[in-house]
């Protein structure tokens, strides 16, 4: 069964005007904001204005508007961060193994230098 959605998590606050952010886009389906604890120079948060709680709720429960708007959304972001020609990572973590701790959809957007391995090995990192 899927959880329901917490209406309660740090970007539903975020949406609702509750916590400031640093707004790098918007339009009437996306925002966008500068993650607070960047990885990477360039650390993008993209997440819909629509209560999804991860990818799999978002790709199964949302208009067609809603998906264009984002996917649209994810390389003006980059653009804003100016890392189109230098390159950049994606990246949604998804529920526990995915280690997802906001549960509202966000894609991060990470450049501004080399982003290193996608991700560690199951052997050399067993416990995440
Ligand atoms: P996750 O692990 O769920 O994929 O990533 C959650 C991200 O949200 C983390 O990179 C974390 O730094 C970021 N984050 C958590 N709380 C806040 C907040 O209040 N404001 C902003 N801008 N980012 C947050």
């Amino acid at each position: 069964m899927t959880e329901a959605y917490d209406r309660d998590n740090v970007f539903a606050k975020i949406l609702r005007g509750e916590i400031p952010n640093a707004t790098v886009y918007e339009d009437d389906h996306v925002l966008a904001f500068s993650d607070i604890n960047p990885q990477r120079p360039v650390h993008s948060l993209v997440i819909p204005k629509g209560a999804y709680r991860d990818l799999t709720d978002f790709a199964e429960n949302a208009s067609e508007a809603e998906i264009v708007a984002y996917v649209r959304a994810l390389a003006k972001v980059a653009r804003a961060g100016d890392v189109t020609e230098t390159g950049y990572r994606v990246i949604s973590n998804t529920g526990a193994d995915g280690h997802q701790e906001v549960p509202h959809l966000h894609f991060h957007i990470i450049g501004g230098a080399p982003a290193g391995p996608m991700a560690r090995r199951m052997d050399v990192d067993a416990d995440g």
